[in-house]
């Protein structure tokens, strides 16, 4: 027999799905994911103001072709806890279907971004052999935050230093984009819902839904690692 107050806390879990869902926004990989993601970022962006650092400014749509859904058909749906964490390997048959919720700033050597899957379970993703000229159109127009991506045949590689998961991609062609319809538009930072309407007042760059997850994004993923006046 369930005792009073397991059916009231049930009751509680299943009448709140909003508390649920947001659970997530705390679990101790998801902020290790993000503030490692934005550590990185902080450097870069040191690094581009050295005057040694290569910048290049044209932007260059890449001439990979914008692959179709029909890539998919066949395929089976494979979610980030499905796949082993310690394990180097390449899901062949399969596709992940992400959210991204970290962008980047650089494409050298690699393109760094933070996807959410729909269990909201996240992990960083990393693009590589990207051409020079195209790098700038990618990271400033295509895997921008709130885009939704299919990854074919993900390969979930272990970092050959750190020894962390994270999504590999070295062929961009293997990057299907979701229709325009799917995507975040004006993501909040911290909660990843969509219409976010406020944003920081010093980057102007983070868009959020309330103070509270201004603070939040600030506390707790370290936003100030990315706030740039
Ligand atoms: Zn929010
Ligand atoms: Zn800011």
């Amino acid at each position: 027999m369930f005792s009073q107050l397991e059916i009231e806390n049930l009751l509680i879990f299943l009448l709140n799905p909003i508390n649920n869902h947001k659970q997530h926004l705390t679990d101790s990989h998801r902020i290790e994911v993000i503030k490692n993601h934005r550590q990185w970022e902080k450097t870069t962006l040191d690094e581009k103001h050295n005057p040694f650092y290569k910048t290049i400014s044209t932007t260059v749509k890449p001439r990979v072709k914008q692959q179709s859904d029909k890539l998919l058909i066949g395929l089976k749906p494979i979610t980030l806890r499905e796949m082993n964490s310690r394990k180097d390997h390449v899901y062949t048959g399969r596709v992940l279907s992400v959210t991204i919720i970290e962008e980047t700033l650089s494409w050298i050597p690699s393109i760094h971004l933070v996807i959410e899957d729909a269990n909201f379970d996240c992990e960083r993703m990393l693009i590589y052999g990207i051409l020079e000229e195209e790098g700038e159109y990618l990271i400033s127009k295509l895997y921008t935050v709130g885009k939704k991506i299919h990854i074919i045949n993900p390969y979930l590689r272990i970092g050959a230093n750190d020894m962390k998961p994270s999504i590999r991609v070295d062929d961009i062609s293997s990057i299907v984009m979701q229709s325009k319809s799917e995507w975040i538009l004006n993501i909040c930072r911290y909660c990843c819902e969509a219409g976010a309407s406020k944003f920081c007042g010093k980057c102007k760059q983070a868009y959020y839904c309330s103070k509270e997850c201004q603070t939040k994004d600030w506390k707790l993923y370290n936003h100030k690692l990315i706030c740039k006046s």
